[in-house]
């Protein structure tokens, strides 16, 4: 297998979930090599070796400063026509999904997306997949190469190799198509936050409908500050516009895994139970004792989330202060 893995840069950082990608490739059997675009971009290539890249290709080029997907699907096309990968790996976000379809229908290659893992059996490559609303998991092939895939974020965790070497780094070109050119990045915002992502945080407190109304979301608020986590929410309360969506675990959000995830006045659907099952200790905090999300959560508190969190969060204070 001679995989190629395309890694996203955000502010000059690699992304945590092309580098868990990465570093999952890299455990398999075969030649693992990784693809970074963008204007000063070489200077990650030994992060990518870290996680696992033999080889790094880079291209730079000033065209490929804006976040957009065309020209990047150019040099990606130009790339895998000389060196001849077999597949292709993307974390999914909002760019990789576009670059990962657009590369399909140029390359001509099956691209199968919203994969939880991928694994070698039978020296053939597999794929796996939640279906029908994450009820069930499901293997899914390529009947031709290159095999493209797009893995679920928060999927999996970035594993710096021990055995790690220098990053081998190989520069290319490619010419950009006038019409890949043709798209203008107009304005882009950043939203502000503060503390780490619900993808990054080893500590998440979410907040259900059971905070009642969106001024409650400050508990939450407090109780993530105080253990250095981040916020989130289920799609209730996102539909409801109490909370960003940015901030939604779940079917239609976001799939996290932190060491630690309190769920406050959250019922447990499956829908969100799809987004965060992986995390190491689910707490949920309810004032119904039958409500679903006990049936898999570590640890279960049947009260008033307004009596229980804030004590909660100032406990984790006088502890944080001793
Ligand atoms: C196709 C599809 C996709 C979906 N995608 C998602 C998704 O991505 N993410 C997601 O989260 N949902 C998703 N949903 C919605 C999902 O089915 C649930 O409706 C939603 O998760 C419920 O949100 P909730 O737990 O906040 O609200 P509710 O189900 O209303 O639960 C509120 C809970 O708060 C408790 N409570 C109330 N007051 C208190 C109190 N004072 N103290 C303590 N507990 C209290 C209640 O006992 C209850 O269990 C999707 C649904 C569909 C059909």
């Amino acid at each position: 297998m001679k995989t190629l893995v395309f890694l996203e840069d955000h502010e000059g950082k690699l992304q945590k979930d092309s580098l868990g990608v990465l570093s999952k490739a890299a455990s398999l059997d075969g030649e693992v090599e990784a693809v970074l675009l963008g204007t000063q971009v070489a200077g990650l290539a030994g992060e990518a070796a870290r996680f696992g890249a033999a080889r790094v290709h880079v291209m730079e080029d000033v065209l490929l400063a804006k976040p957009l997907p065309q020209p990047r699907i150019d040099a990606l096309e130009t790339l895998v026509g000389e060196r001849g990968f077999d597949t292709i790996l993307f974390a999914a976000t909002v760019l990789s999904a576009d670059i990962a379809a657009g590369l399909a229908a140029r390359l001509d290659a099956g691209l199968n997306w919203d994969l939880t893992d991928f694994v070698v059996e039978d020296g053939k490559l597999v794929g796996k997949r939640p279906a029908l609303g994450d009820s069930v998991y499901v293997d899914v092939g390529w009947t031709s190469e290159p095999r493209l895939a797009l893995i679920r974020s928060g999927t999996f965790e970035p594993e710096a190799r021990a055995d790690a070497g220098d990053a081998e780094v190989e520069t290319f070109e490619s010419r950009l198509q006038d019409f890949s050119l043709a798209a203008e990045m107009v304005e882009q915002a950043h939203e502000e936050s503060e503390g780490p992502s619900i993808e990054d945080a080893d500590v998440i407190v979410a907040g259900g409908r059971g905070l009642g109304s969106p001024e409650n979301f400050a508990l939450v608020e407090e109780l993530a500050k105080a253990l250095g986590g981040a916020v989130a929410a289920t799609r209730a309360v996102v539909d409801a516009g109490w909370y960003p969506y940015a901030a939604q675990v779940g079917q239609t959000g976001k799939t996290v895994s932190p060491k630690l995830y309190i769920a406050c006045g959250i019922s447990g659907a499956i829908q969100h139970k799809v987004g965060m099952q992986s995390s190491g200790l689910i707490v949920a905090i309810n004032k119904d004792p039958n409500a679903p999300i006990f049936e898999y959560a570590d640890l279960g508190v049947v009260g008033d989330l307004h009596e229980v969190v804030p004590k909660l969060t100032e406990l984790v204070r006088q502890r944080k202060a001793a």
